[in-house]
């Protein structure tokens, strides 16, 4: 059974994670797979694009539809595609007033979306359609963060918005089929638009792929039905932008954008940690009934920070906590059960049992949802915590298990949890349930 083990942590997690920073940015995404049985929201993070551009940043969100086809190979294709471009080699040429640097990256990225769109029609994968023609596509929402300057770059229903000085000072346009110009120009290429899509079927009017909807011979490609042209939005940088934040309709659809944006930034008073604000932002989602793929990507600037240094050295302490809770929680719920079989718990039930006990010591987990708002934190400590044991339990699996069945700590007779939470009050608790852990080994 242990070698298949691997394998069911693969197909259990339907959430990913992933962070990381460079060129004075931190960002995070979280990619959630909802109520679907395939993923079809792909990202990128690139936090130095290859020389001379080096500086530069990029990061987007691609949500296909009709396979992932589209939005994997964008999702790893799209930089190559405008950095290659004649006007991007003109850039660093000689000097340019300001201007003409625009409207060289401007012109560099409507060529890099139109040839990457020319490139993917010929792909085998997107011919391999019994008759009706090449099927799937995919939106595709970037940021591209030059050292002066932030670009919003929009095709399709994904959203990217920026925040600065607190405020939404710039946000893309969804291409939704009923807007009047995207109408026109569908009609003309001689389709309809039914039930506020495409032809009836198609949610959104401008698309990587899609080819069905751009194979009228006589029209260029911006005339087609379905356009791959991107809208971009530009920002002058400023010490005082705080966070991008690019999402998939999976979001959007249950989220307005300066809910969320406001949202994010009370989050960030209890939180420097992007994976997680990530993560709330899809919670909200599902609560609020998304069952779509949905991905959040979270870029955050400098002056995102909110804490002050004495609230983040209370809320690592806590976090501290929180982490050692669950790791006697998860000990004491596999050990319920027989060795053979071992009990994983689940999410709810760690939540449940963390909740308990910390509200049974009397400490409250100061953010605006409790312990929901740690979830992300709680399920990252359970994730390393299981893909911990099963390395070492592939390694050696009946070494492991005895130990495991040596160890059974319970929850009964563990310390309590420290009233004031600080540097102080965590050292002290550490050392207490050492002692406990200590004795119990001993007896
Ligand atoms: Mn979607």
């Amino acid at each position: 059974m242990s070698a298949s083990q691997p394998m069911m942590l693969e197909l259990e997690n339907q959430r990913n994670y992933v962070a990381g920073s460079g060129n004075g940015v931190q960002f995070a995404v979280c990619l959630d797979q909802g109520g679907q049985k395939t993923m079809e929201d792909c990202h990128s993070a690139v936090t130095a694009l290859d020389e001379p551009f080096s500086c530069w940043s990029f990061f987007a969100v691609y949500d296909g539809h009709e396979g992932n086809a589209v939005s994997q190979w964008s999702a790893v294709q799209l930089p190559r595609f405008f950095l290659a471009s004649h006007e991007m080699s003109q850039l660093y040429k000689e000097h340019l007033p300001a201007s003409e640097r625009d409207g060289l990256i401007r012109r560099g990225l409507l060529k890099g979306f139109l040839q990457m769109d020319e490139e993917l029609r010929g792909l085998p994968e997107m011919q391999a359609d019994g008759g009706s023609g090449p099927r799937g596509g995919s939106t595709a929402s970037c940021a591209l963060i030059t050292p002066e300057w932030i670009y919003l770059v929009n095709c399709g229903d994904s959203r990217g918005v920026l925040v600065s000085r607190r405020t939404v000072v710039l946000a893309s346009r969804d291409h939704k089929p009923s807007l009047p110009a995207e109408r026109q120009r569908i009609e003309r290429a001689g389709f309809c638009v039914q039930r506020q899509r495409l032809d009836g079927r198609l949610a959104m009017s401008r698309s990587l792929g899609d080819f069905r909807y751009k194979a009228v011979a006589t029209l260029d490609a911006l005339q087609q039905a379905v356009s791959p042209e991107p809208d971009i939005f530009r920002w002058e940088r400023t010490v005082q932008d705080e966070f991008i934040l690019l999402a998939s309709d999976g979001i959007w659809d249950v989220m307005e954008t300066e809910a969320l944006c406001e949202d994010v930034g009370q989050w960030l008073e209890h939180t420097n940690d992007l994976q997680s604000v990530c993560a709330r932002a899809i919670d909200e989602a599902v609560m609020r009934d998304s069952r779509d793929n949905a991905t959040v990507a979270m870029i955050a600037f400098p002056a995102s920070v909110r804490m002050s240094p004495e609230k983040l050295q209370m809320e690592t302490a806590l976090d501290k906590i929180i982490e050692l809770v669950v790791t006697d929680v998860v000990h004491w719920l596999e050990n319920k059960s027989d060795e053979d079989d071992v009990h994983v718990p689940d999410l709810q039930e760690l939540l449940c049992c963390t909740r308990t006990i910390m509200d049974e010591n009397g400490v409250s987990v100061p953010n605006n949802s409790g312990i929901g708002g740690k979830r992300h934190l709680i399920e990252r400590t359970w994730n390393r915590m299981r893909s911990e044991r099963l390395s070492v339990r592939c390694a050696m699996p009946s070494w492991c298990l005895s130990l495991m069945s040596r160890i059974k700590p319970r929850l009964a007779g563990r310390p309590p949890l420290p009233r004031t939470i600080d540097a102080d009050a965590l050292a002290a608790y550490v050392q207490a349930r050492d002692a406990d852990a200590d004795r119990q080994r001993g007896g």
